[in-house]
């Protein structure tokens, strides 16, 4: 705080409050305050990074000057943070899980990604409001506040602080979990050099379950709370460049874009409240798309269809290498004919996965049977 200041001083646990009501204006859902000290969680970073589970996310893995992860210490990146505001956004619509789905023509996009608007800047947006009011609060007692807001871009590992702020417990599929809300959630935070009475922390309210473990496709949650990201249908269809690895492919069903089967099944979602935000409604033809639509998908239609979604990151590439497999996983035999024009494509990653996904069916020797 200013001390020279003659401007009465707001109490930081009001500032709290405010903090929160600004959130709840906005269109946030949840939000808590956090501490920004290094929480128990960031010491087993360097461990996860260094036994290879980040797979090739090489952002993961960013470096200070004294070559330490920045993800392993806020304390060390953000020394001037004190606090750590942490908003969630619930972006679930109505529409089924993808466990629900029997049309085996069809693939499986996750439900984070069907929306109009990208979910950074719809999350970002809403921080932005949060950020002002707390400029606001304290301009007359104490201008210097630093803020910064993060979507996904900051050298924060959101889900432990989220934790500590009271959003919701890390589950035992590495999703935060709230206890009204399910896991259907953006997260966004601001670091703020203000001192803000924190929350208390989410309990951990998975018990003994472990239907996110059971019903994981490609045990790619290697025990419970962690995750081998390079077993998860997320990264391989997503950030995974090149092939994706030949034993993982039957695992991927007809996953195109992201996997959410280990939030499918958890009985903190059964019911998950339906999002109030409108831009998370779907674009067309994103819930459980036509396989052959995506596996044919021209250059031109691939910019028109994705202009601001968060699928470009996957390229019109990994797009059609991943349609081809869950092509040759849906054993449609519809579909024959595509897979033959693709295992001639230029892409040799994609025509490799159509040769691959063409033995699917010749290995087949019993009728054909939807998945
Ligand atoms: S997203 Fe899919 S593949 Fe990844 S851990 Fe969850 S169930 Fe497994
Ligand atoms: S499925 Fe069960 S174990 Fe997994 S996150 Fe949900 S409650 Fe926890």
């Amino acid at each position: 705080m200013n001390s020279i200041s003659t401007m009465p001083s707001v109490p930081h646990s009001e500032i709290s409050a405010l903090v929160k009501r600004a959130a709840d204006r906005a269109g946030f859902d949840l939000c808590g305050v956090a501490p920004a000290s290094d929480p128990l969680e960031l010491a087993h970073f360097p461990e996860w990074i260094a036994a290879g589970r980040a797979g090739e996310m090489k952002y993961m893995e960013s470096r200070d000057d004294q070559g330490e992860l920045k993800r392993a210490s806020l304390s060390r990146v953000a020394p001037w943070a004190k606090s750590v505001i942490v908003c969630a956004l619930n972006y679930n619509t109505d529409h089924p899980y993808s466990t629900e789905l029997s049309d085996s023509a069809r693939g499986w996009i996750s439900r984070y990604a069907w929306s109009r608007e990208d979910y950074h800047d719809a999350v970002l947006r809403r921080l932005k409001q949060v950020e002002a009011a707390l400029h606001e609060a304290t301009a007359g007692t104490d201008p210097s506040v630093i803020t910064r807001s993060y979507v996904d871009t900051g050298p924060i590992v959101e889900r432990v602080f989220a934790k500590y702020a009271g959003v919701g417990w890390i589950g035992k599929n590495t999703c935060i979990l709230n206890q009204k809300k399910g896991s259907w959630l953006f997260l966004g935070v601001i670091l703020t050099s203000l001192e803000l009475r924190p929350d208390f922390e989410a309990p951990d309210r998975c018990g003994t379950c472990t239907r996110c473990l059971d019903a994981c496709p490609t045990d790619a949650l290697v025990a419970p709370y962690q995750l081998d990201a390079n077993r998860c249908i997320s990264y391989l269809t997503i950030e995974k460049r090149g092939p994706i690895p030949e034993d993982l492919r039957s695992g991927t069903g007809r996953h195109v874009f992201g996997c959410d089967i280990c939030q499918d099944v958890c009985p903190w979602n059964r019911k998950a409240p339906i999002t109030a935000a409108s831009e998370f409604d779907p674009r067309p033809g994103l819930v459980s798309p036509a396989l052959d639509w995506l596996a044919g998908i021209s250059e031109e239609e691939f910019r028109q269809a994705f202009r601001g979604s968060p699928i470009r990151r996957a390229k019109r590439s990994g797009l059609r290498r991943n349609a081809a497999i869950a092509i040759g996983n849906s054993r449609r035999r519809e579909f024959l004919p595509i897979l033959e024009k693709l295992a001639q494509d230029d892409d040799e990653i994609v025509a490799e996965s159509a040769r691959w996904a063409l033995l699917q069916f010749q290995e087949d020797t019993g009728p054909i049977v939807p998945r």
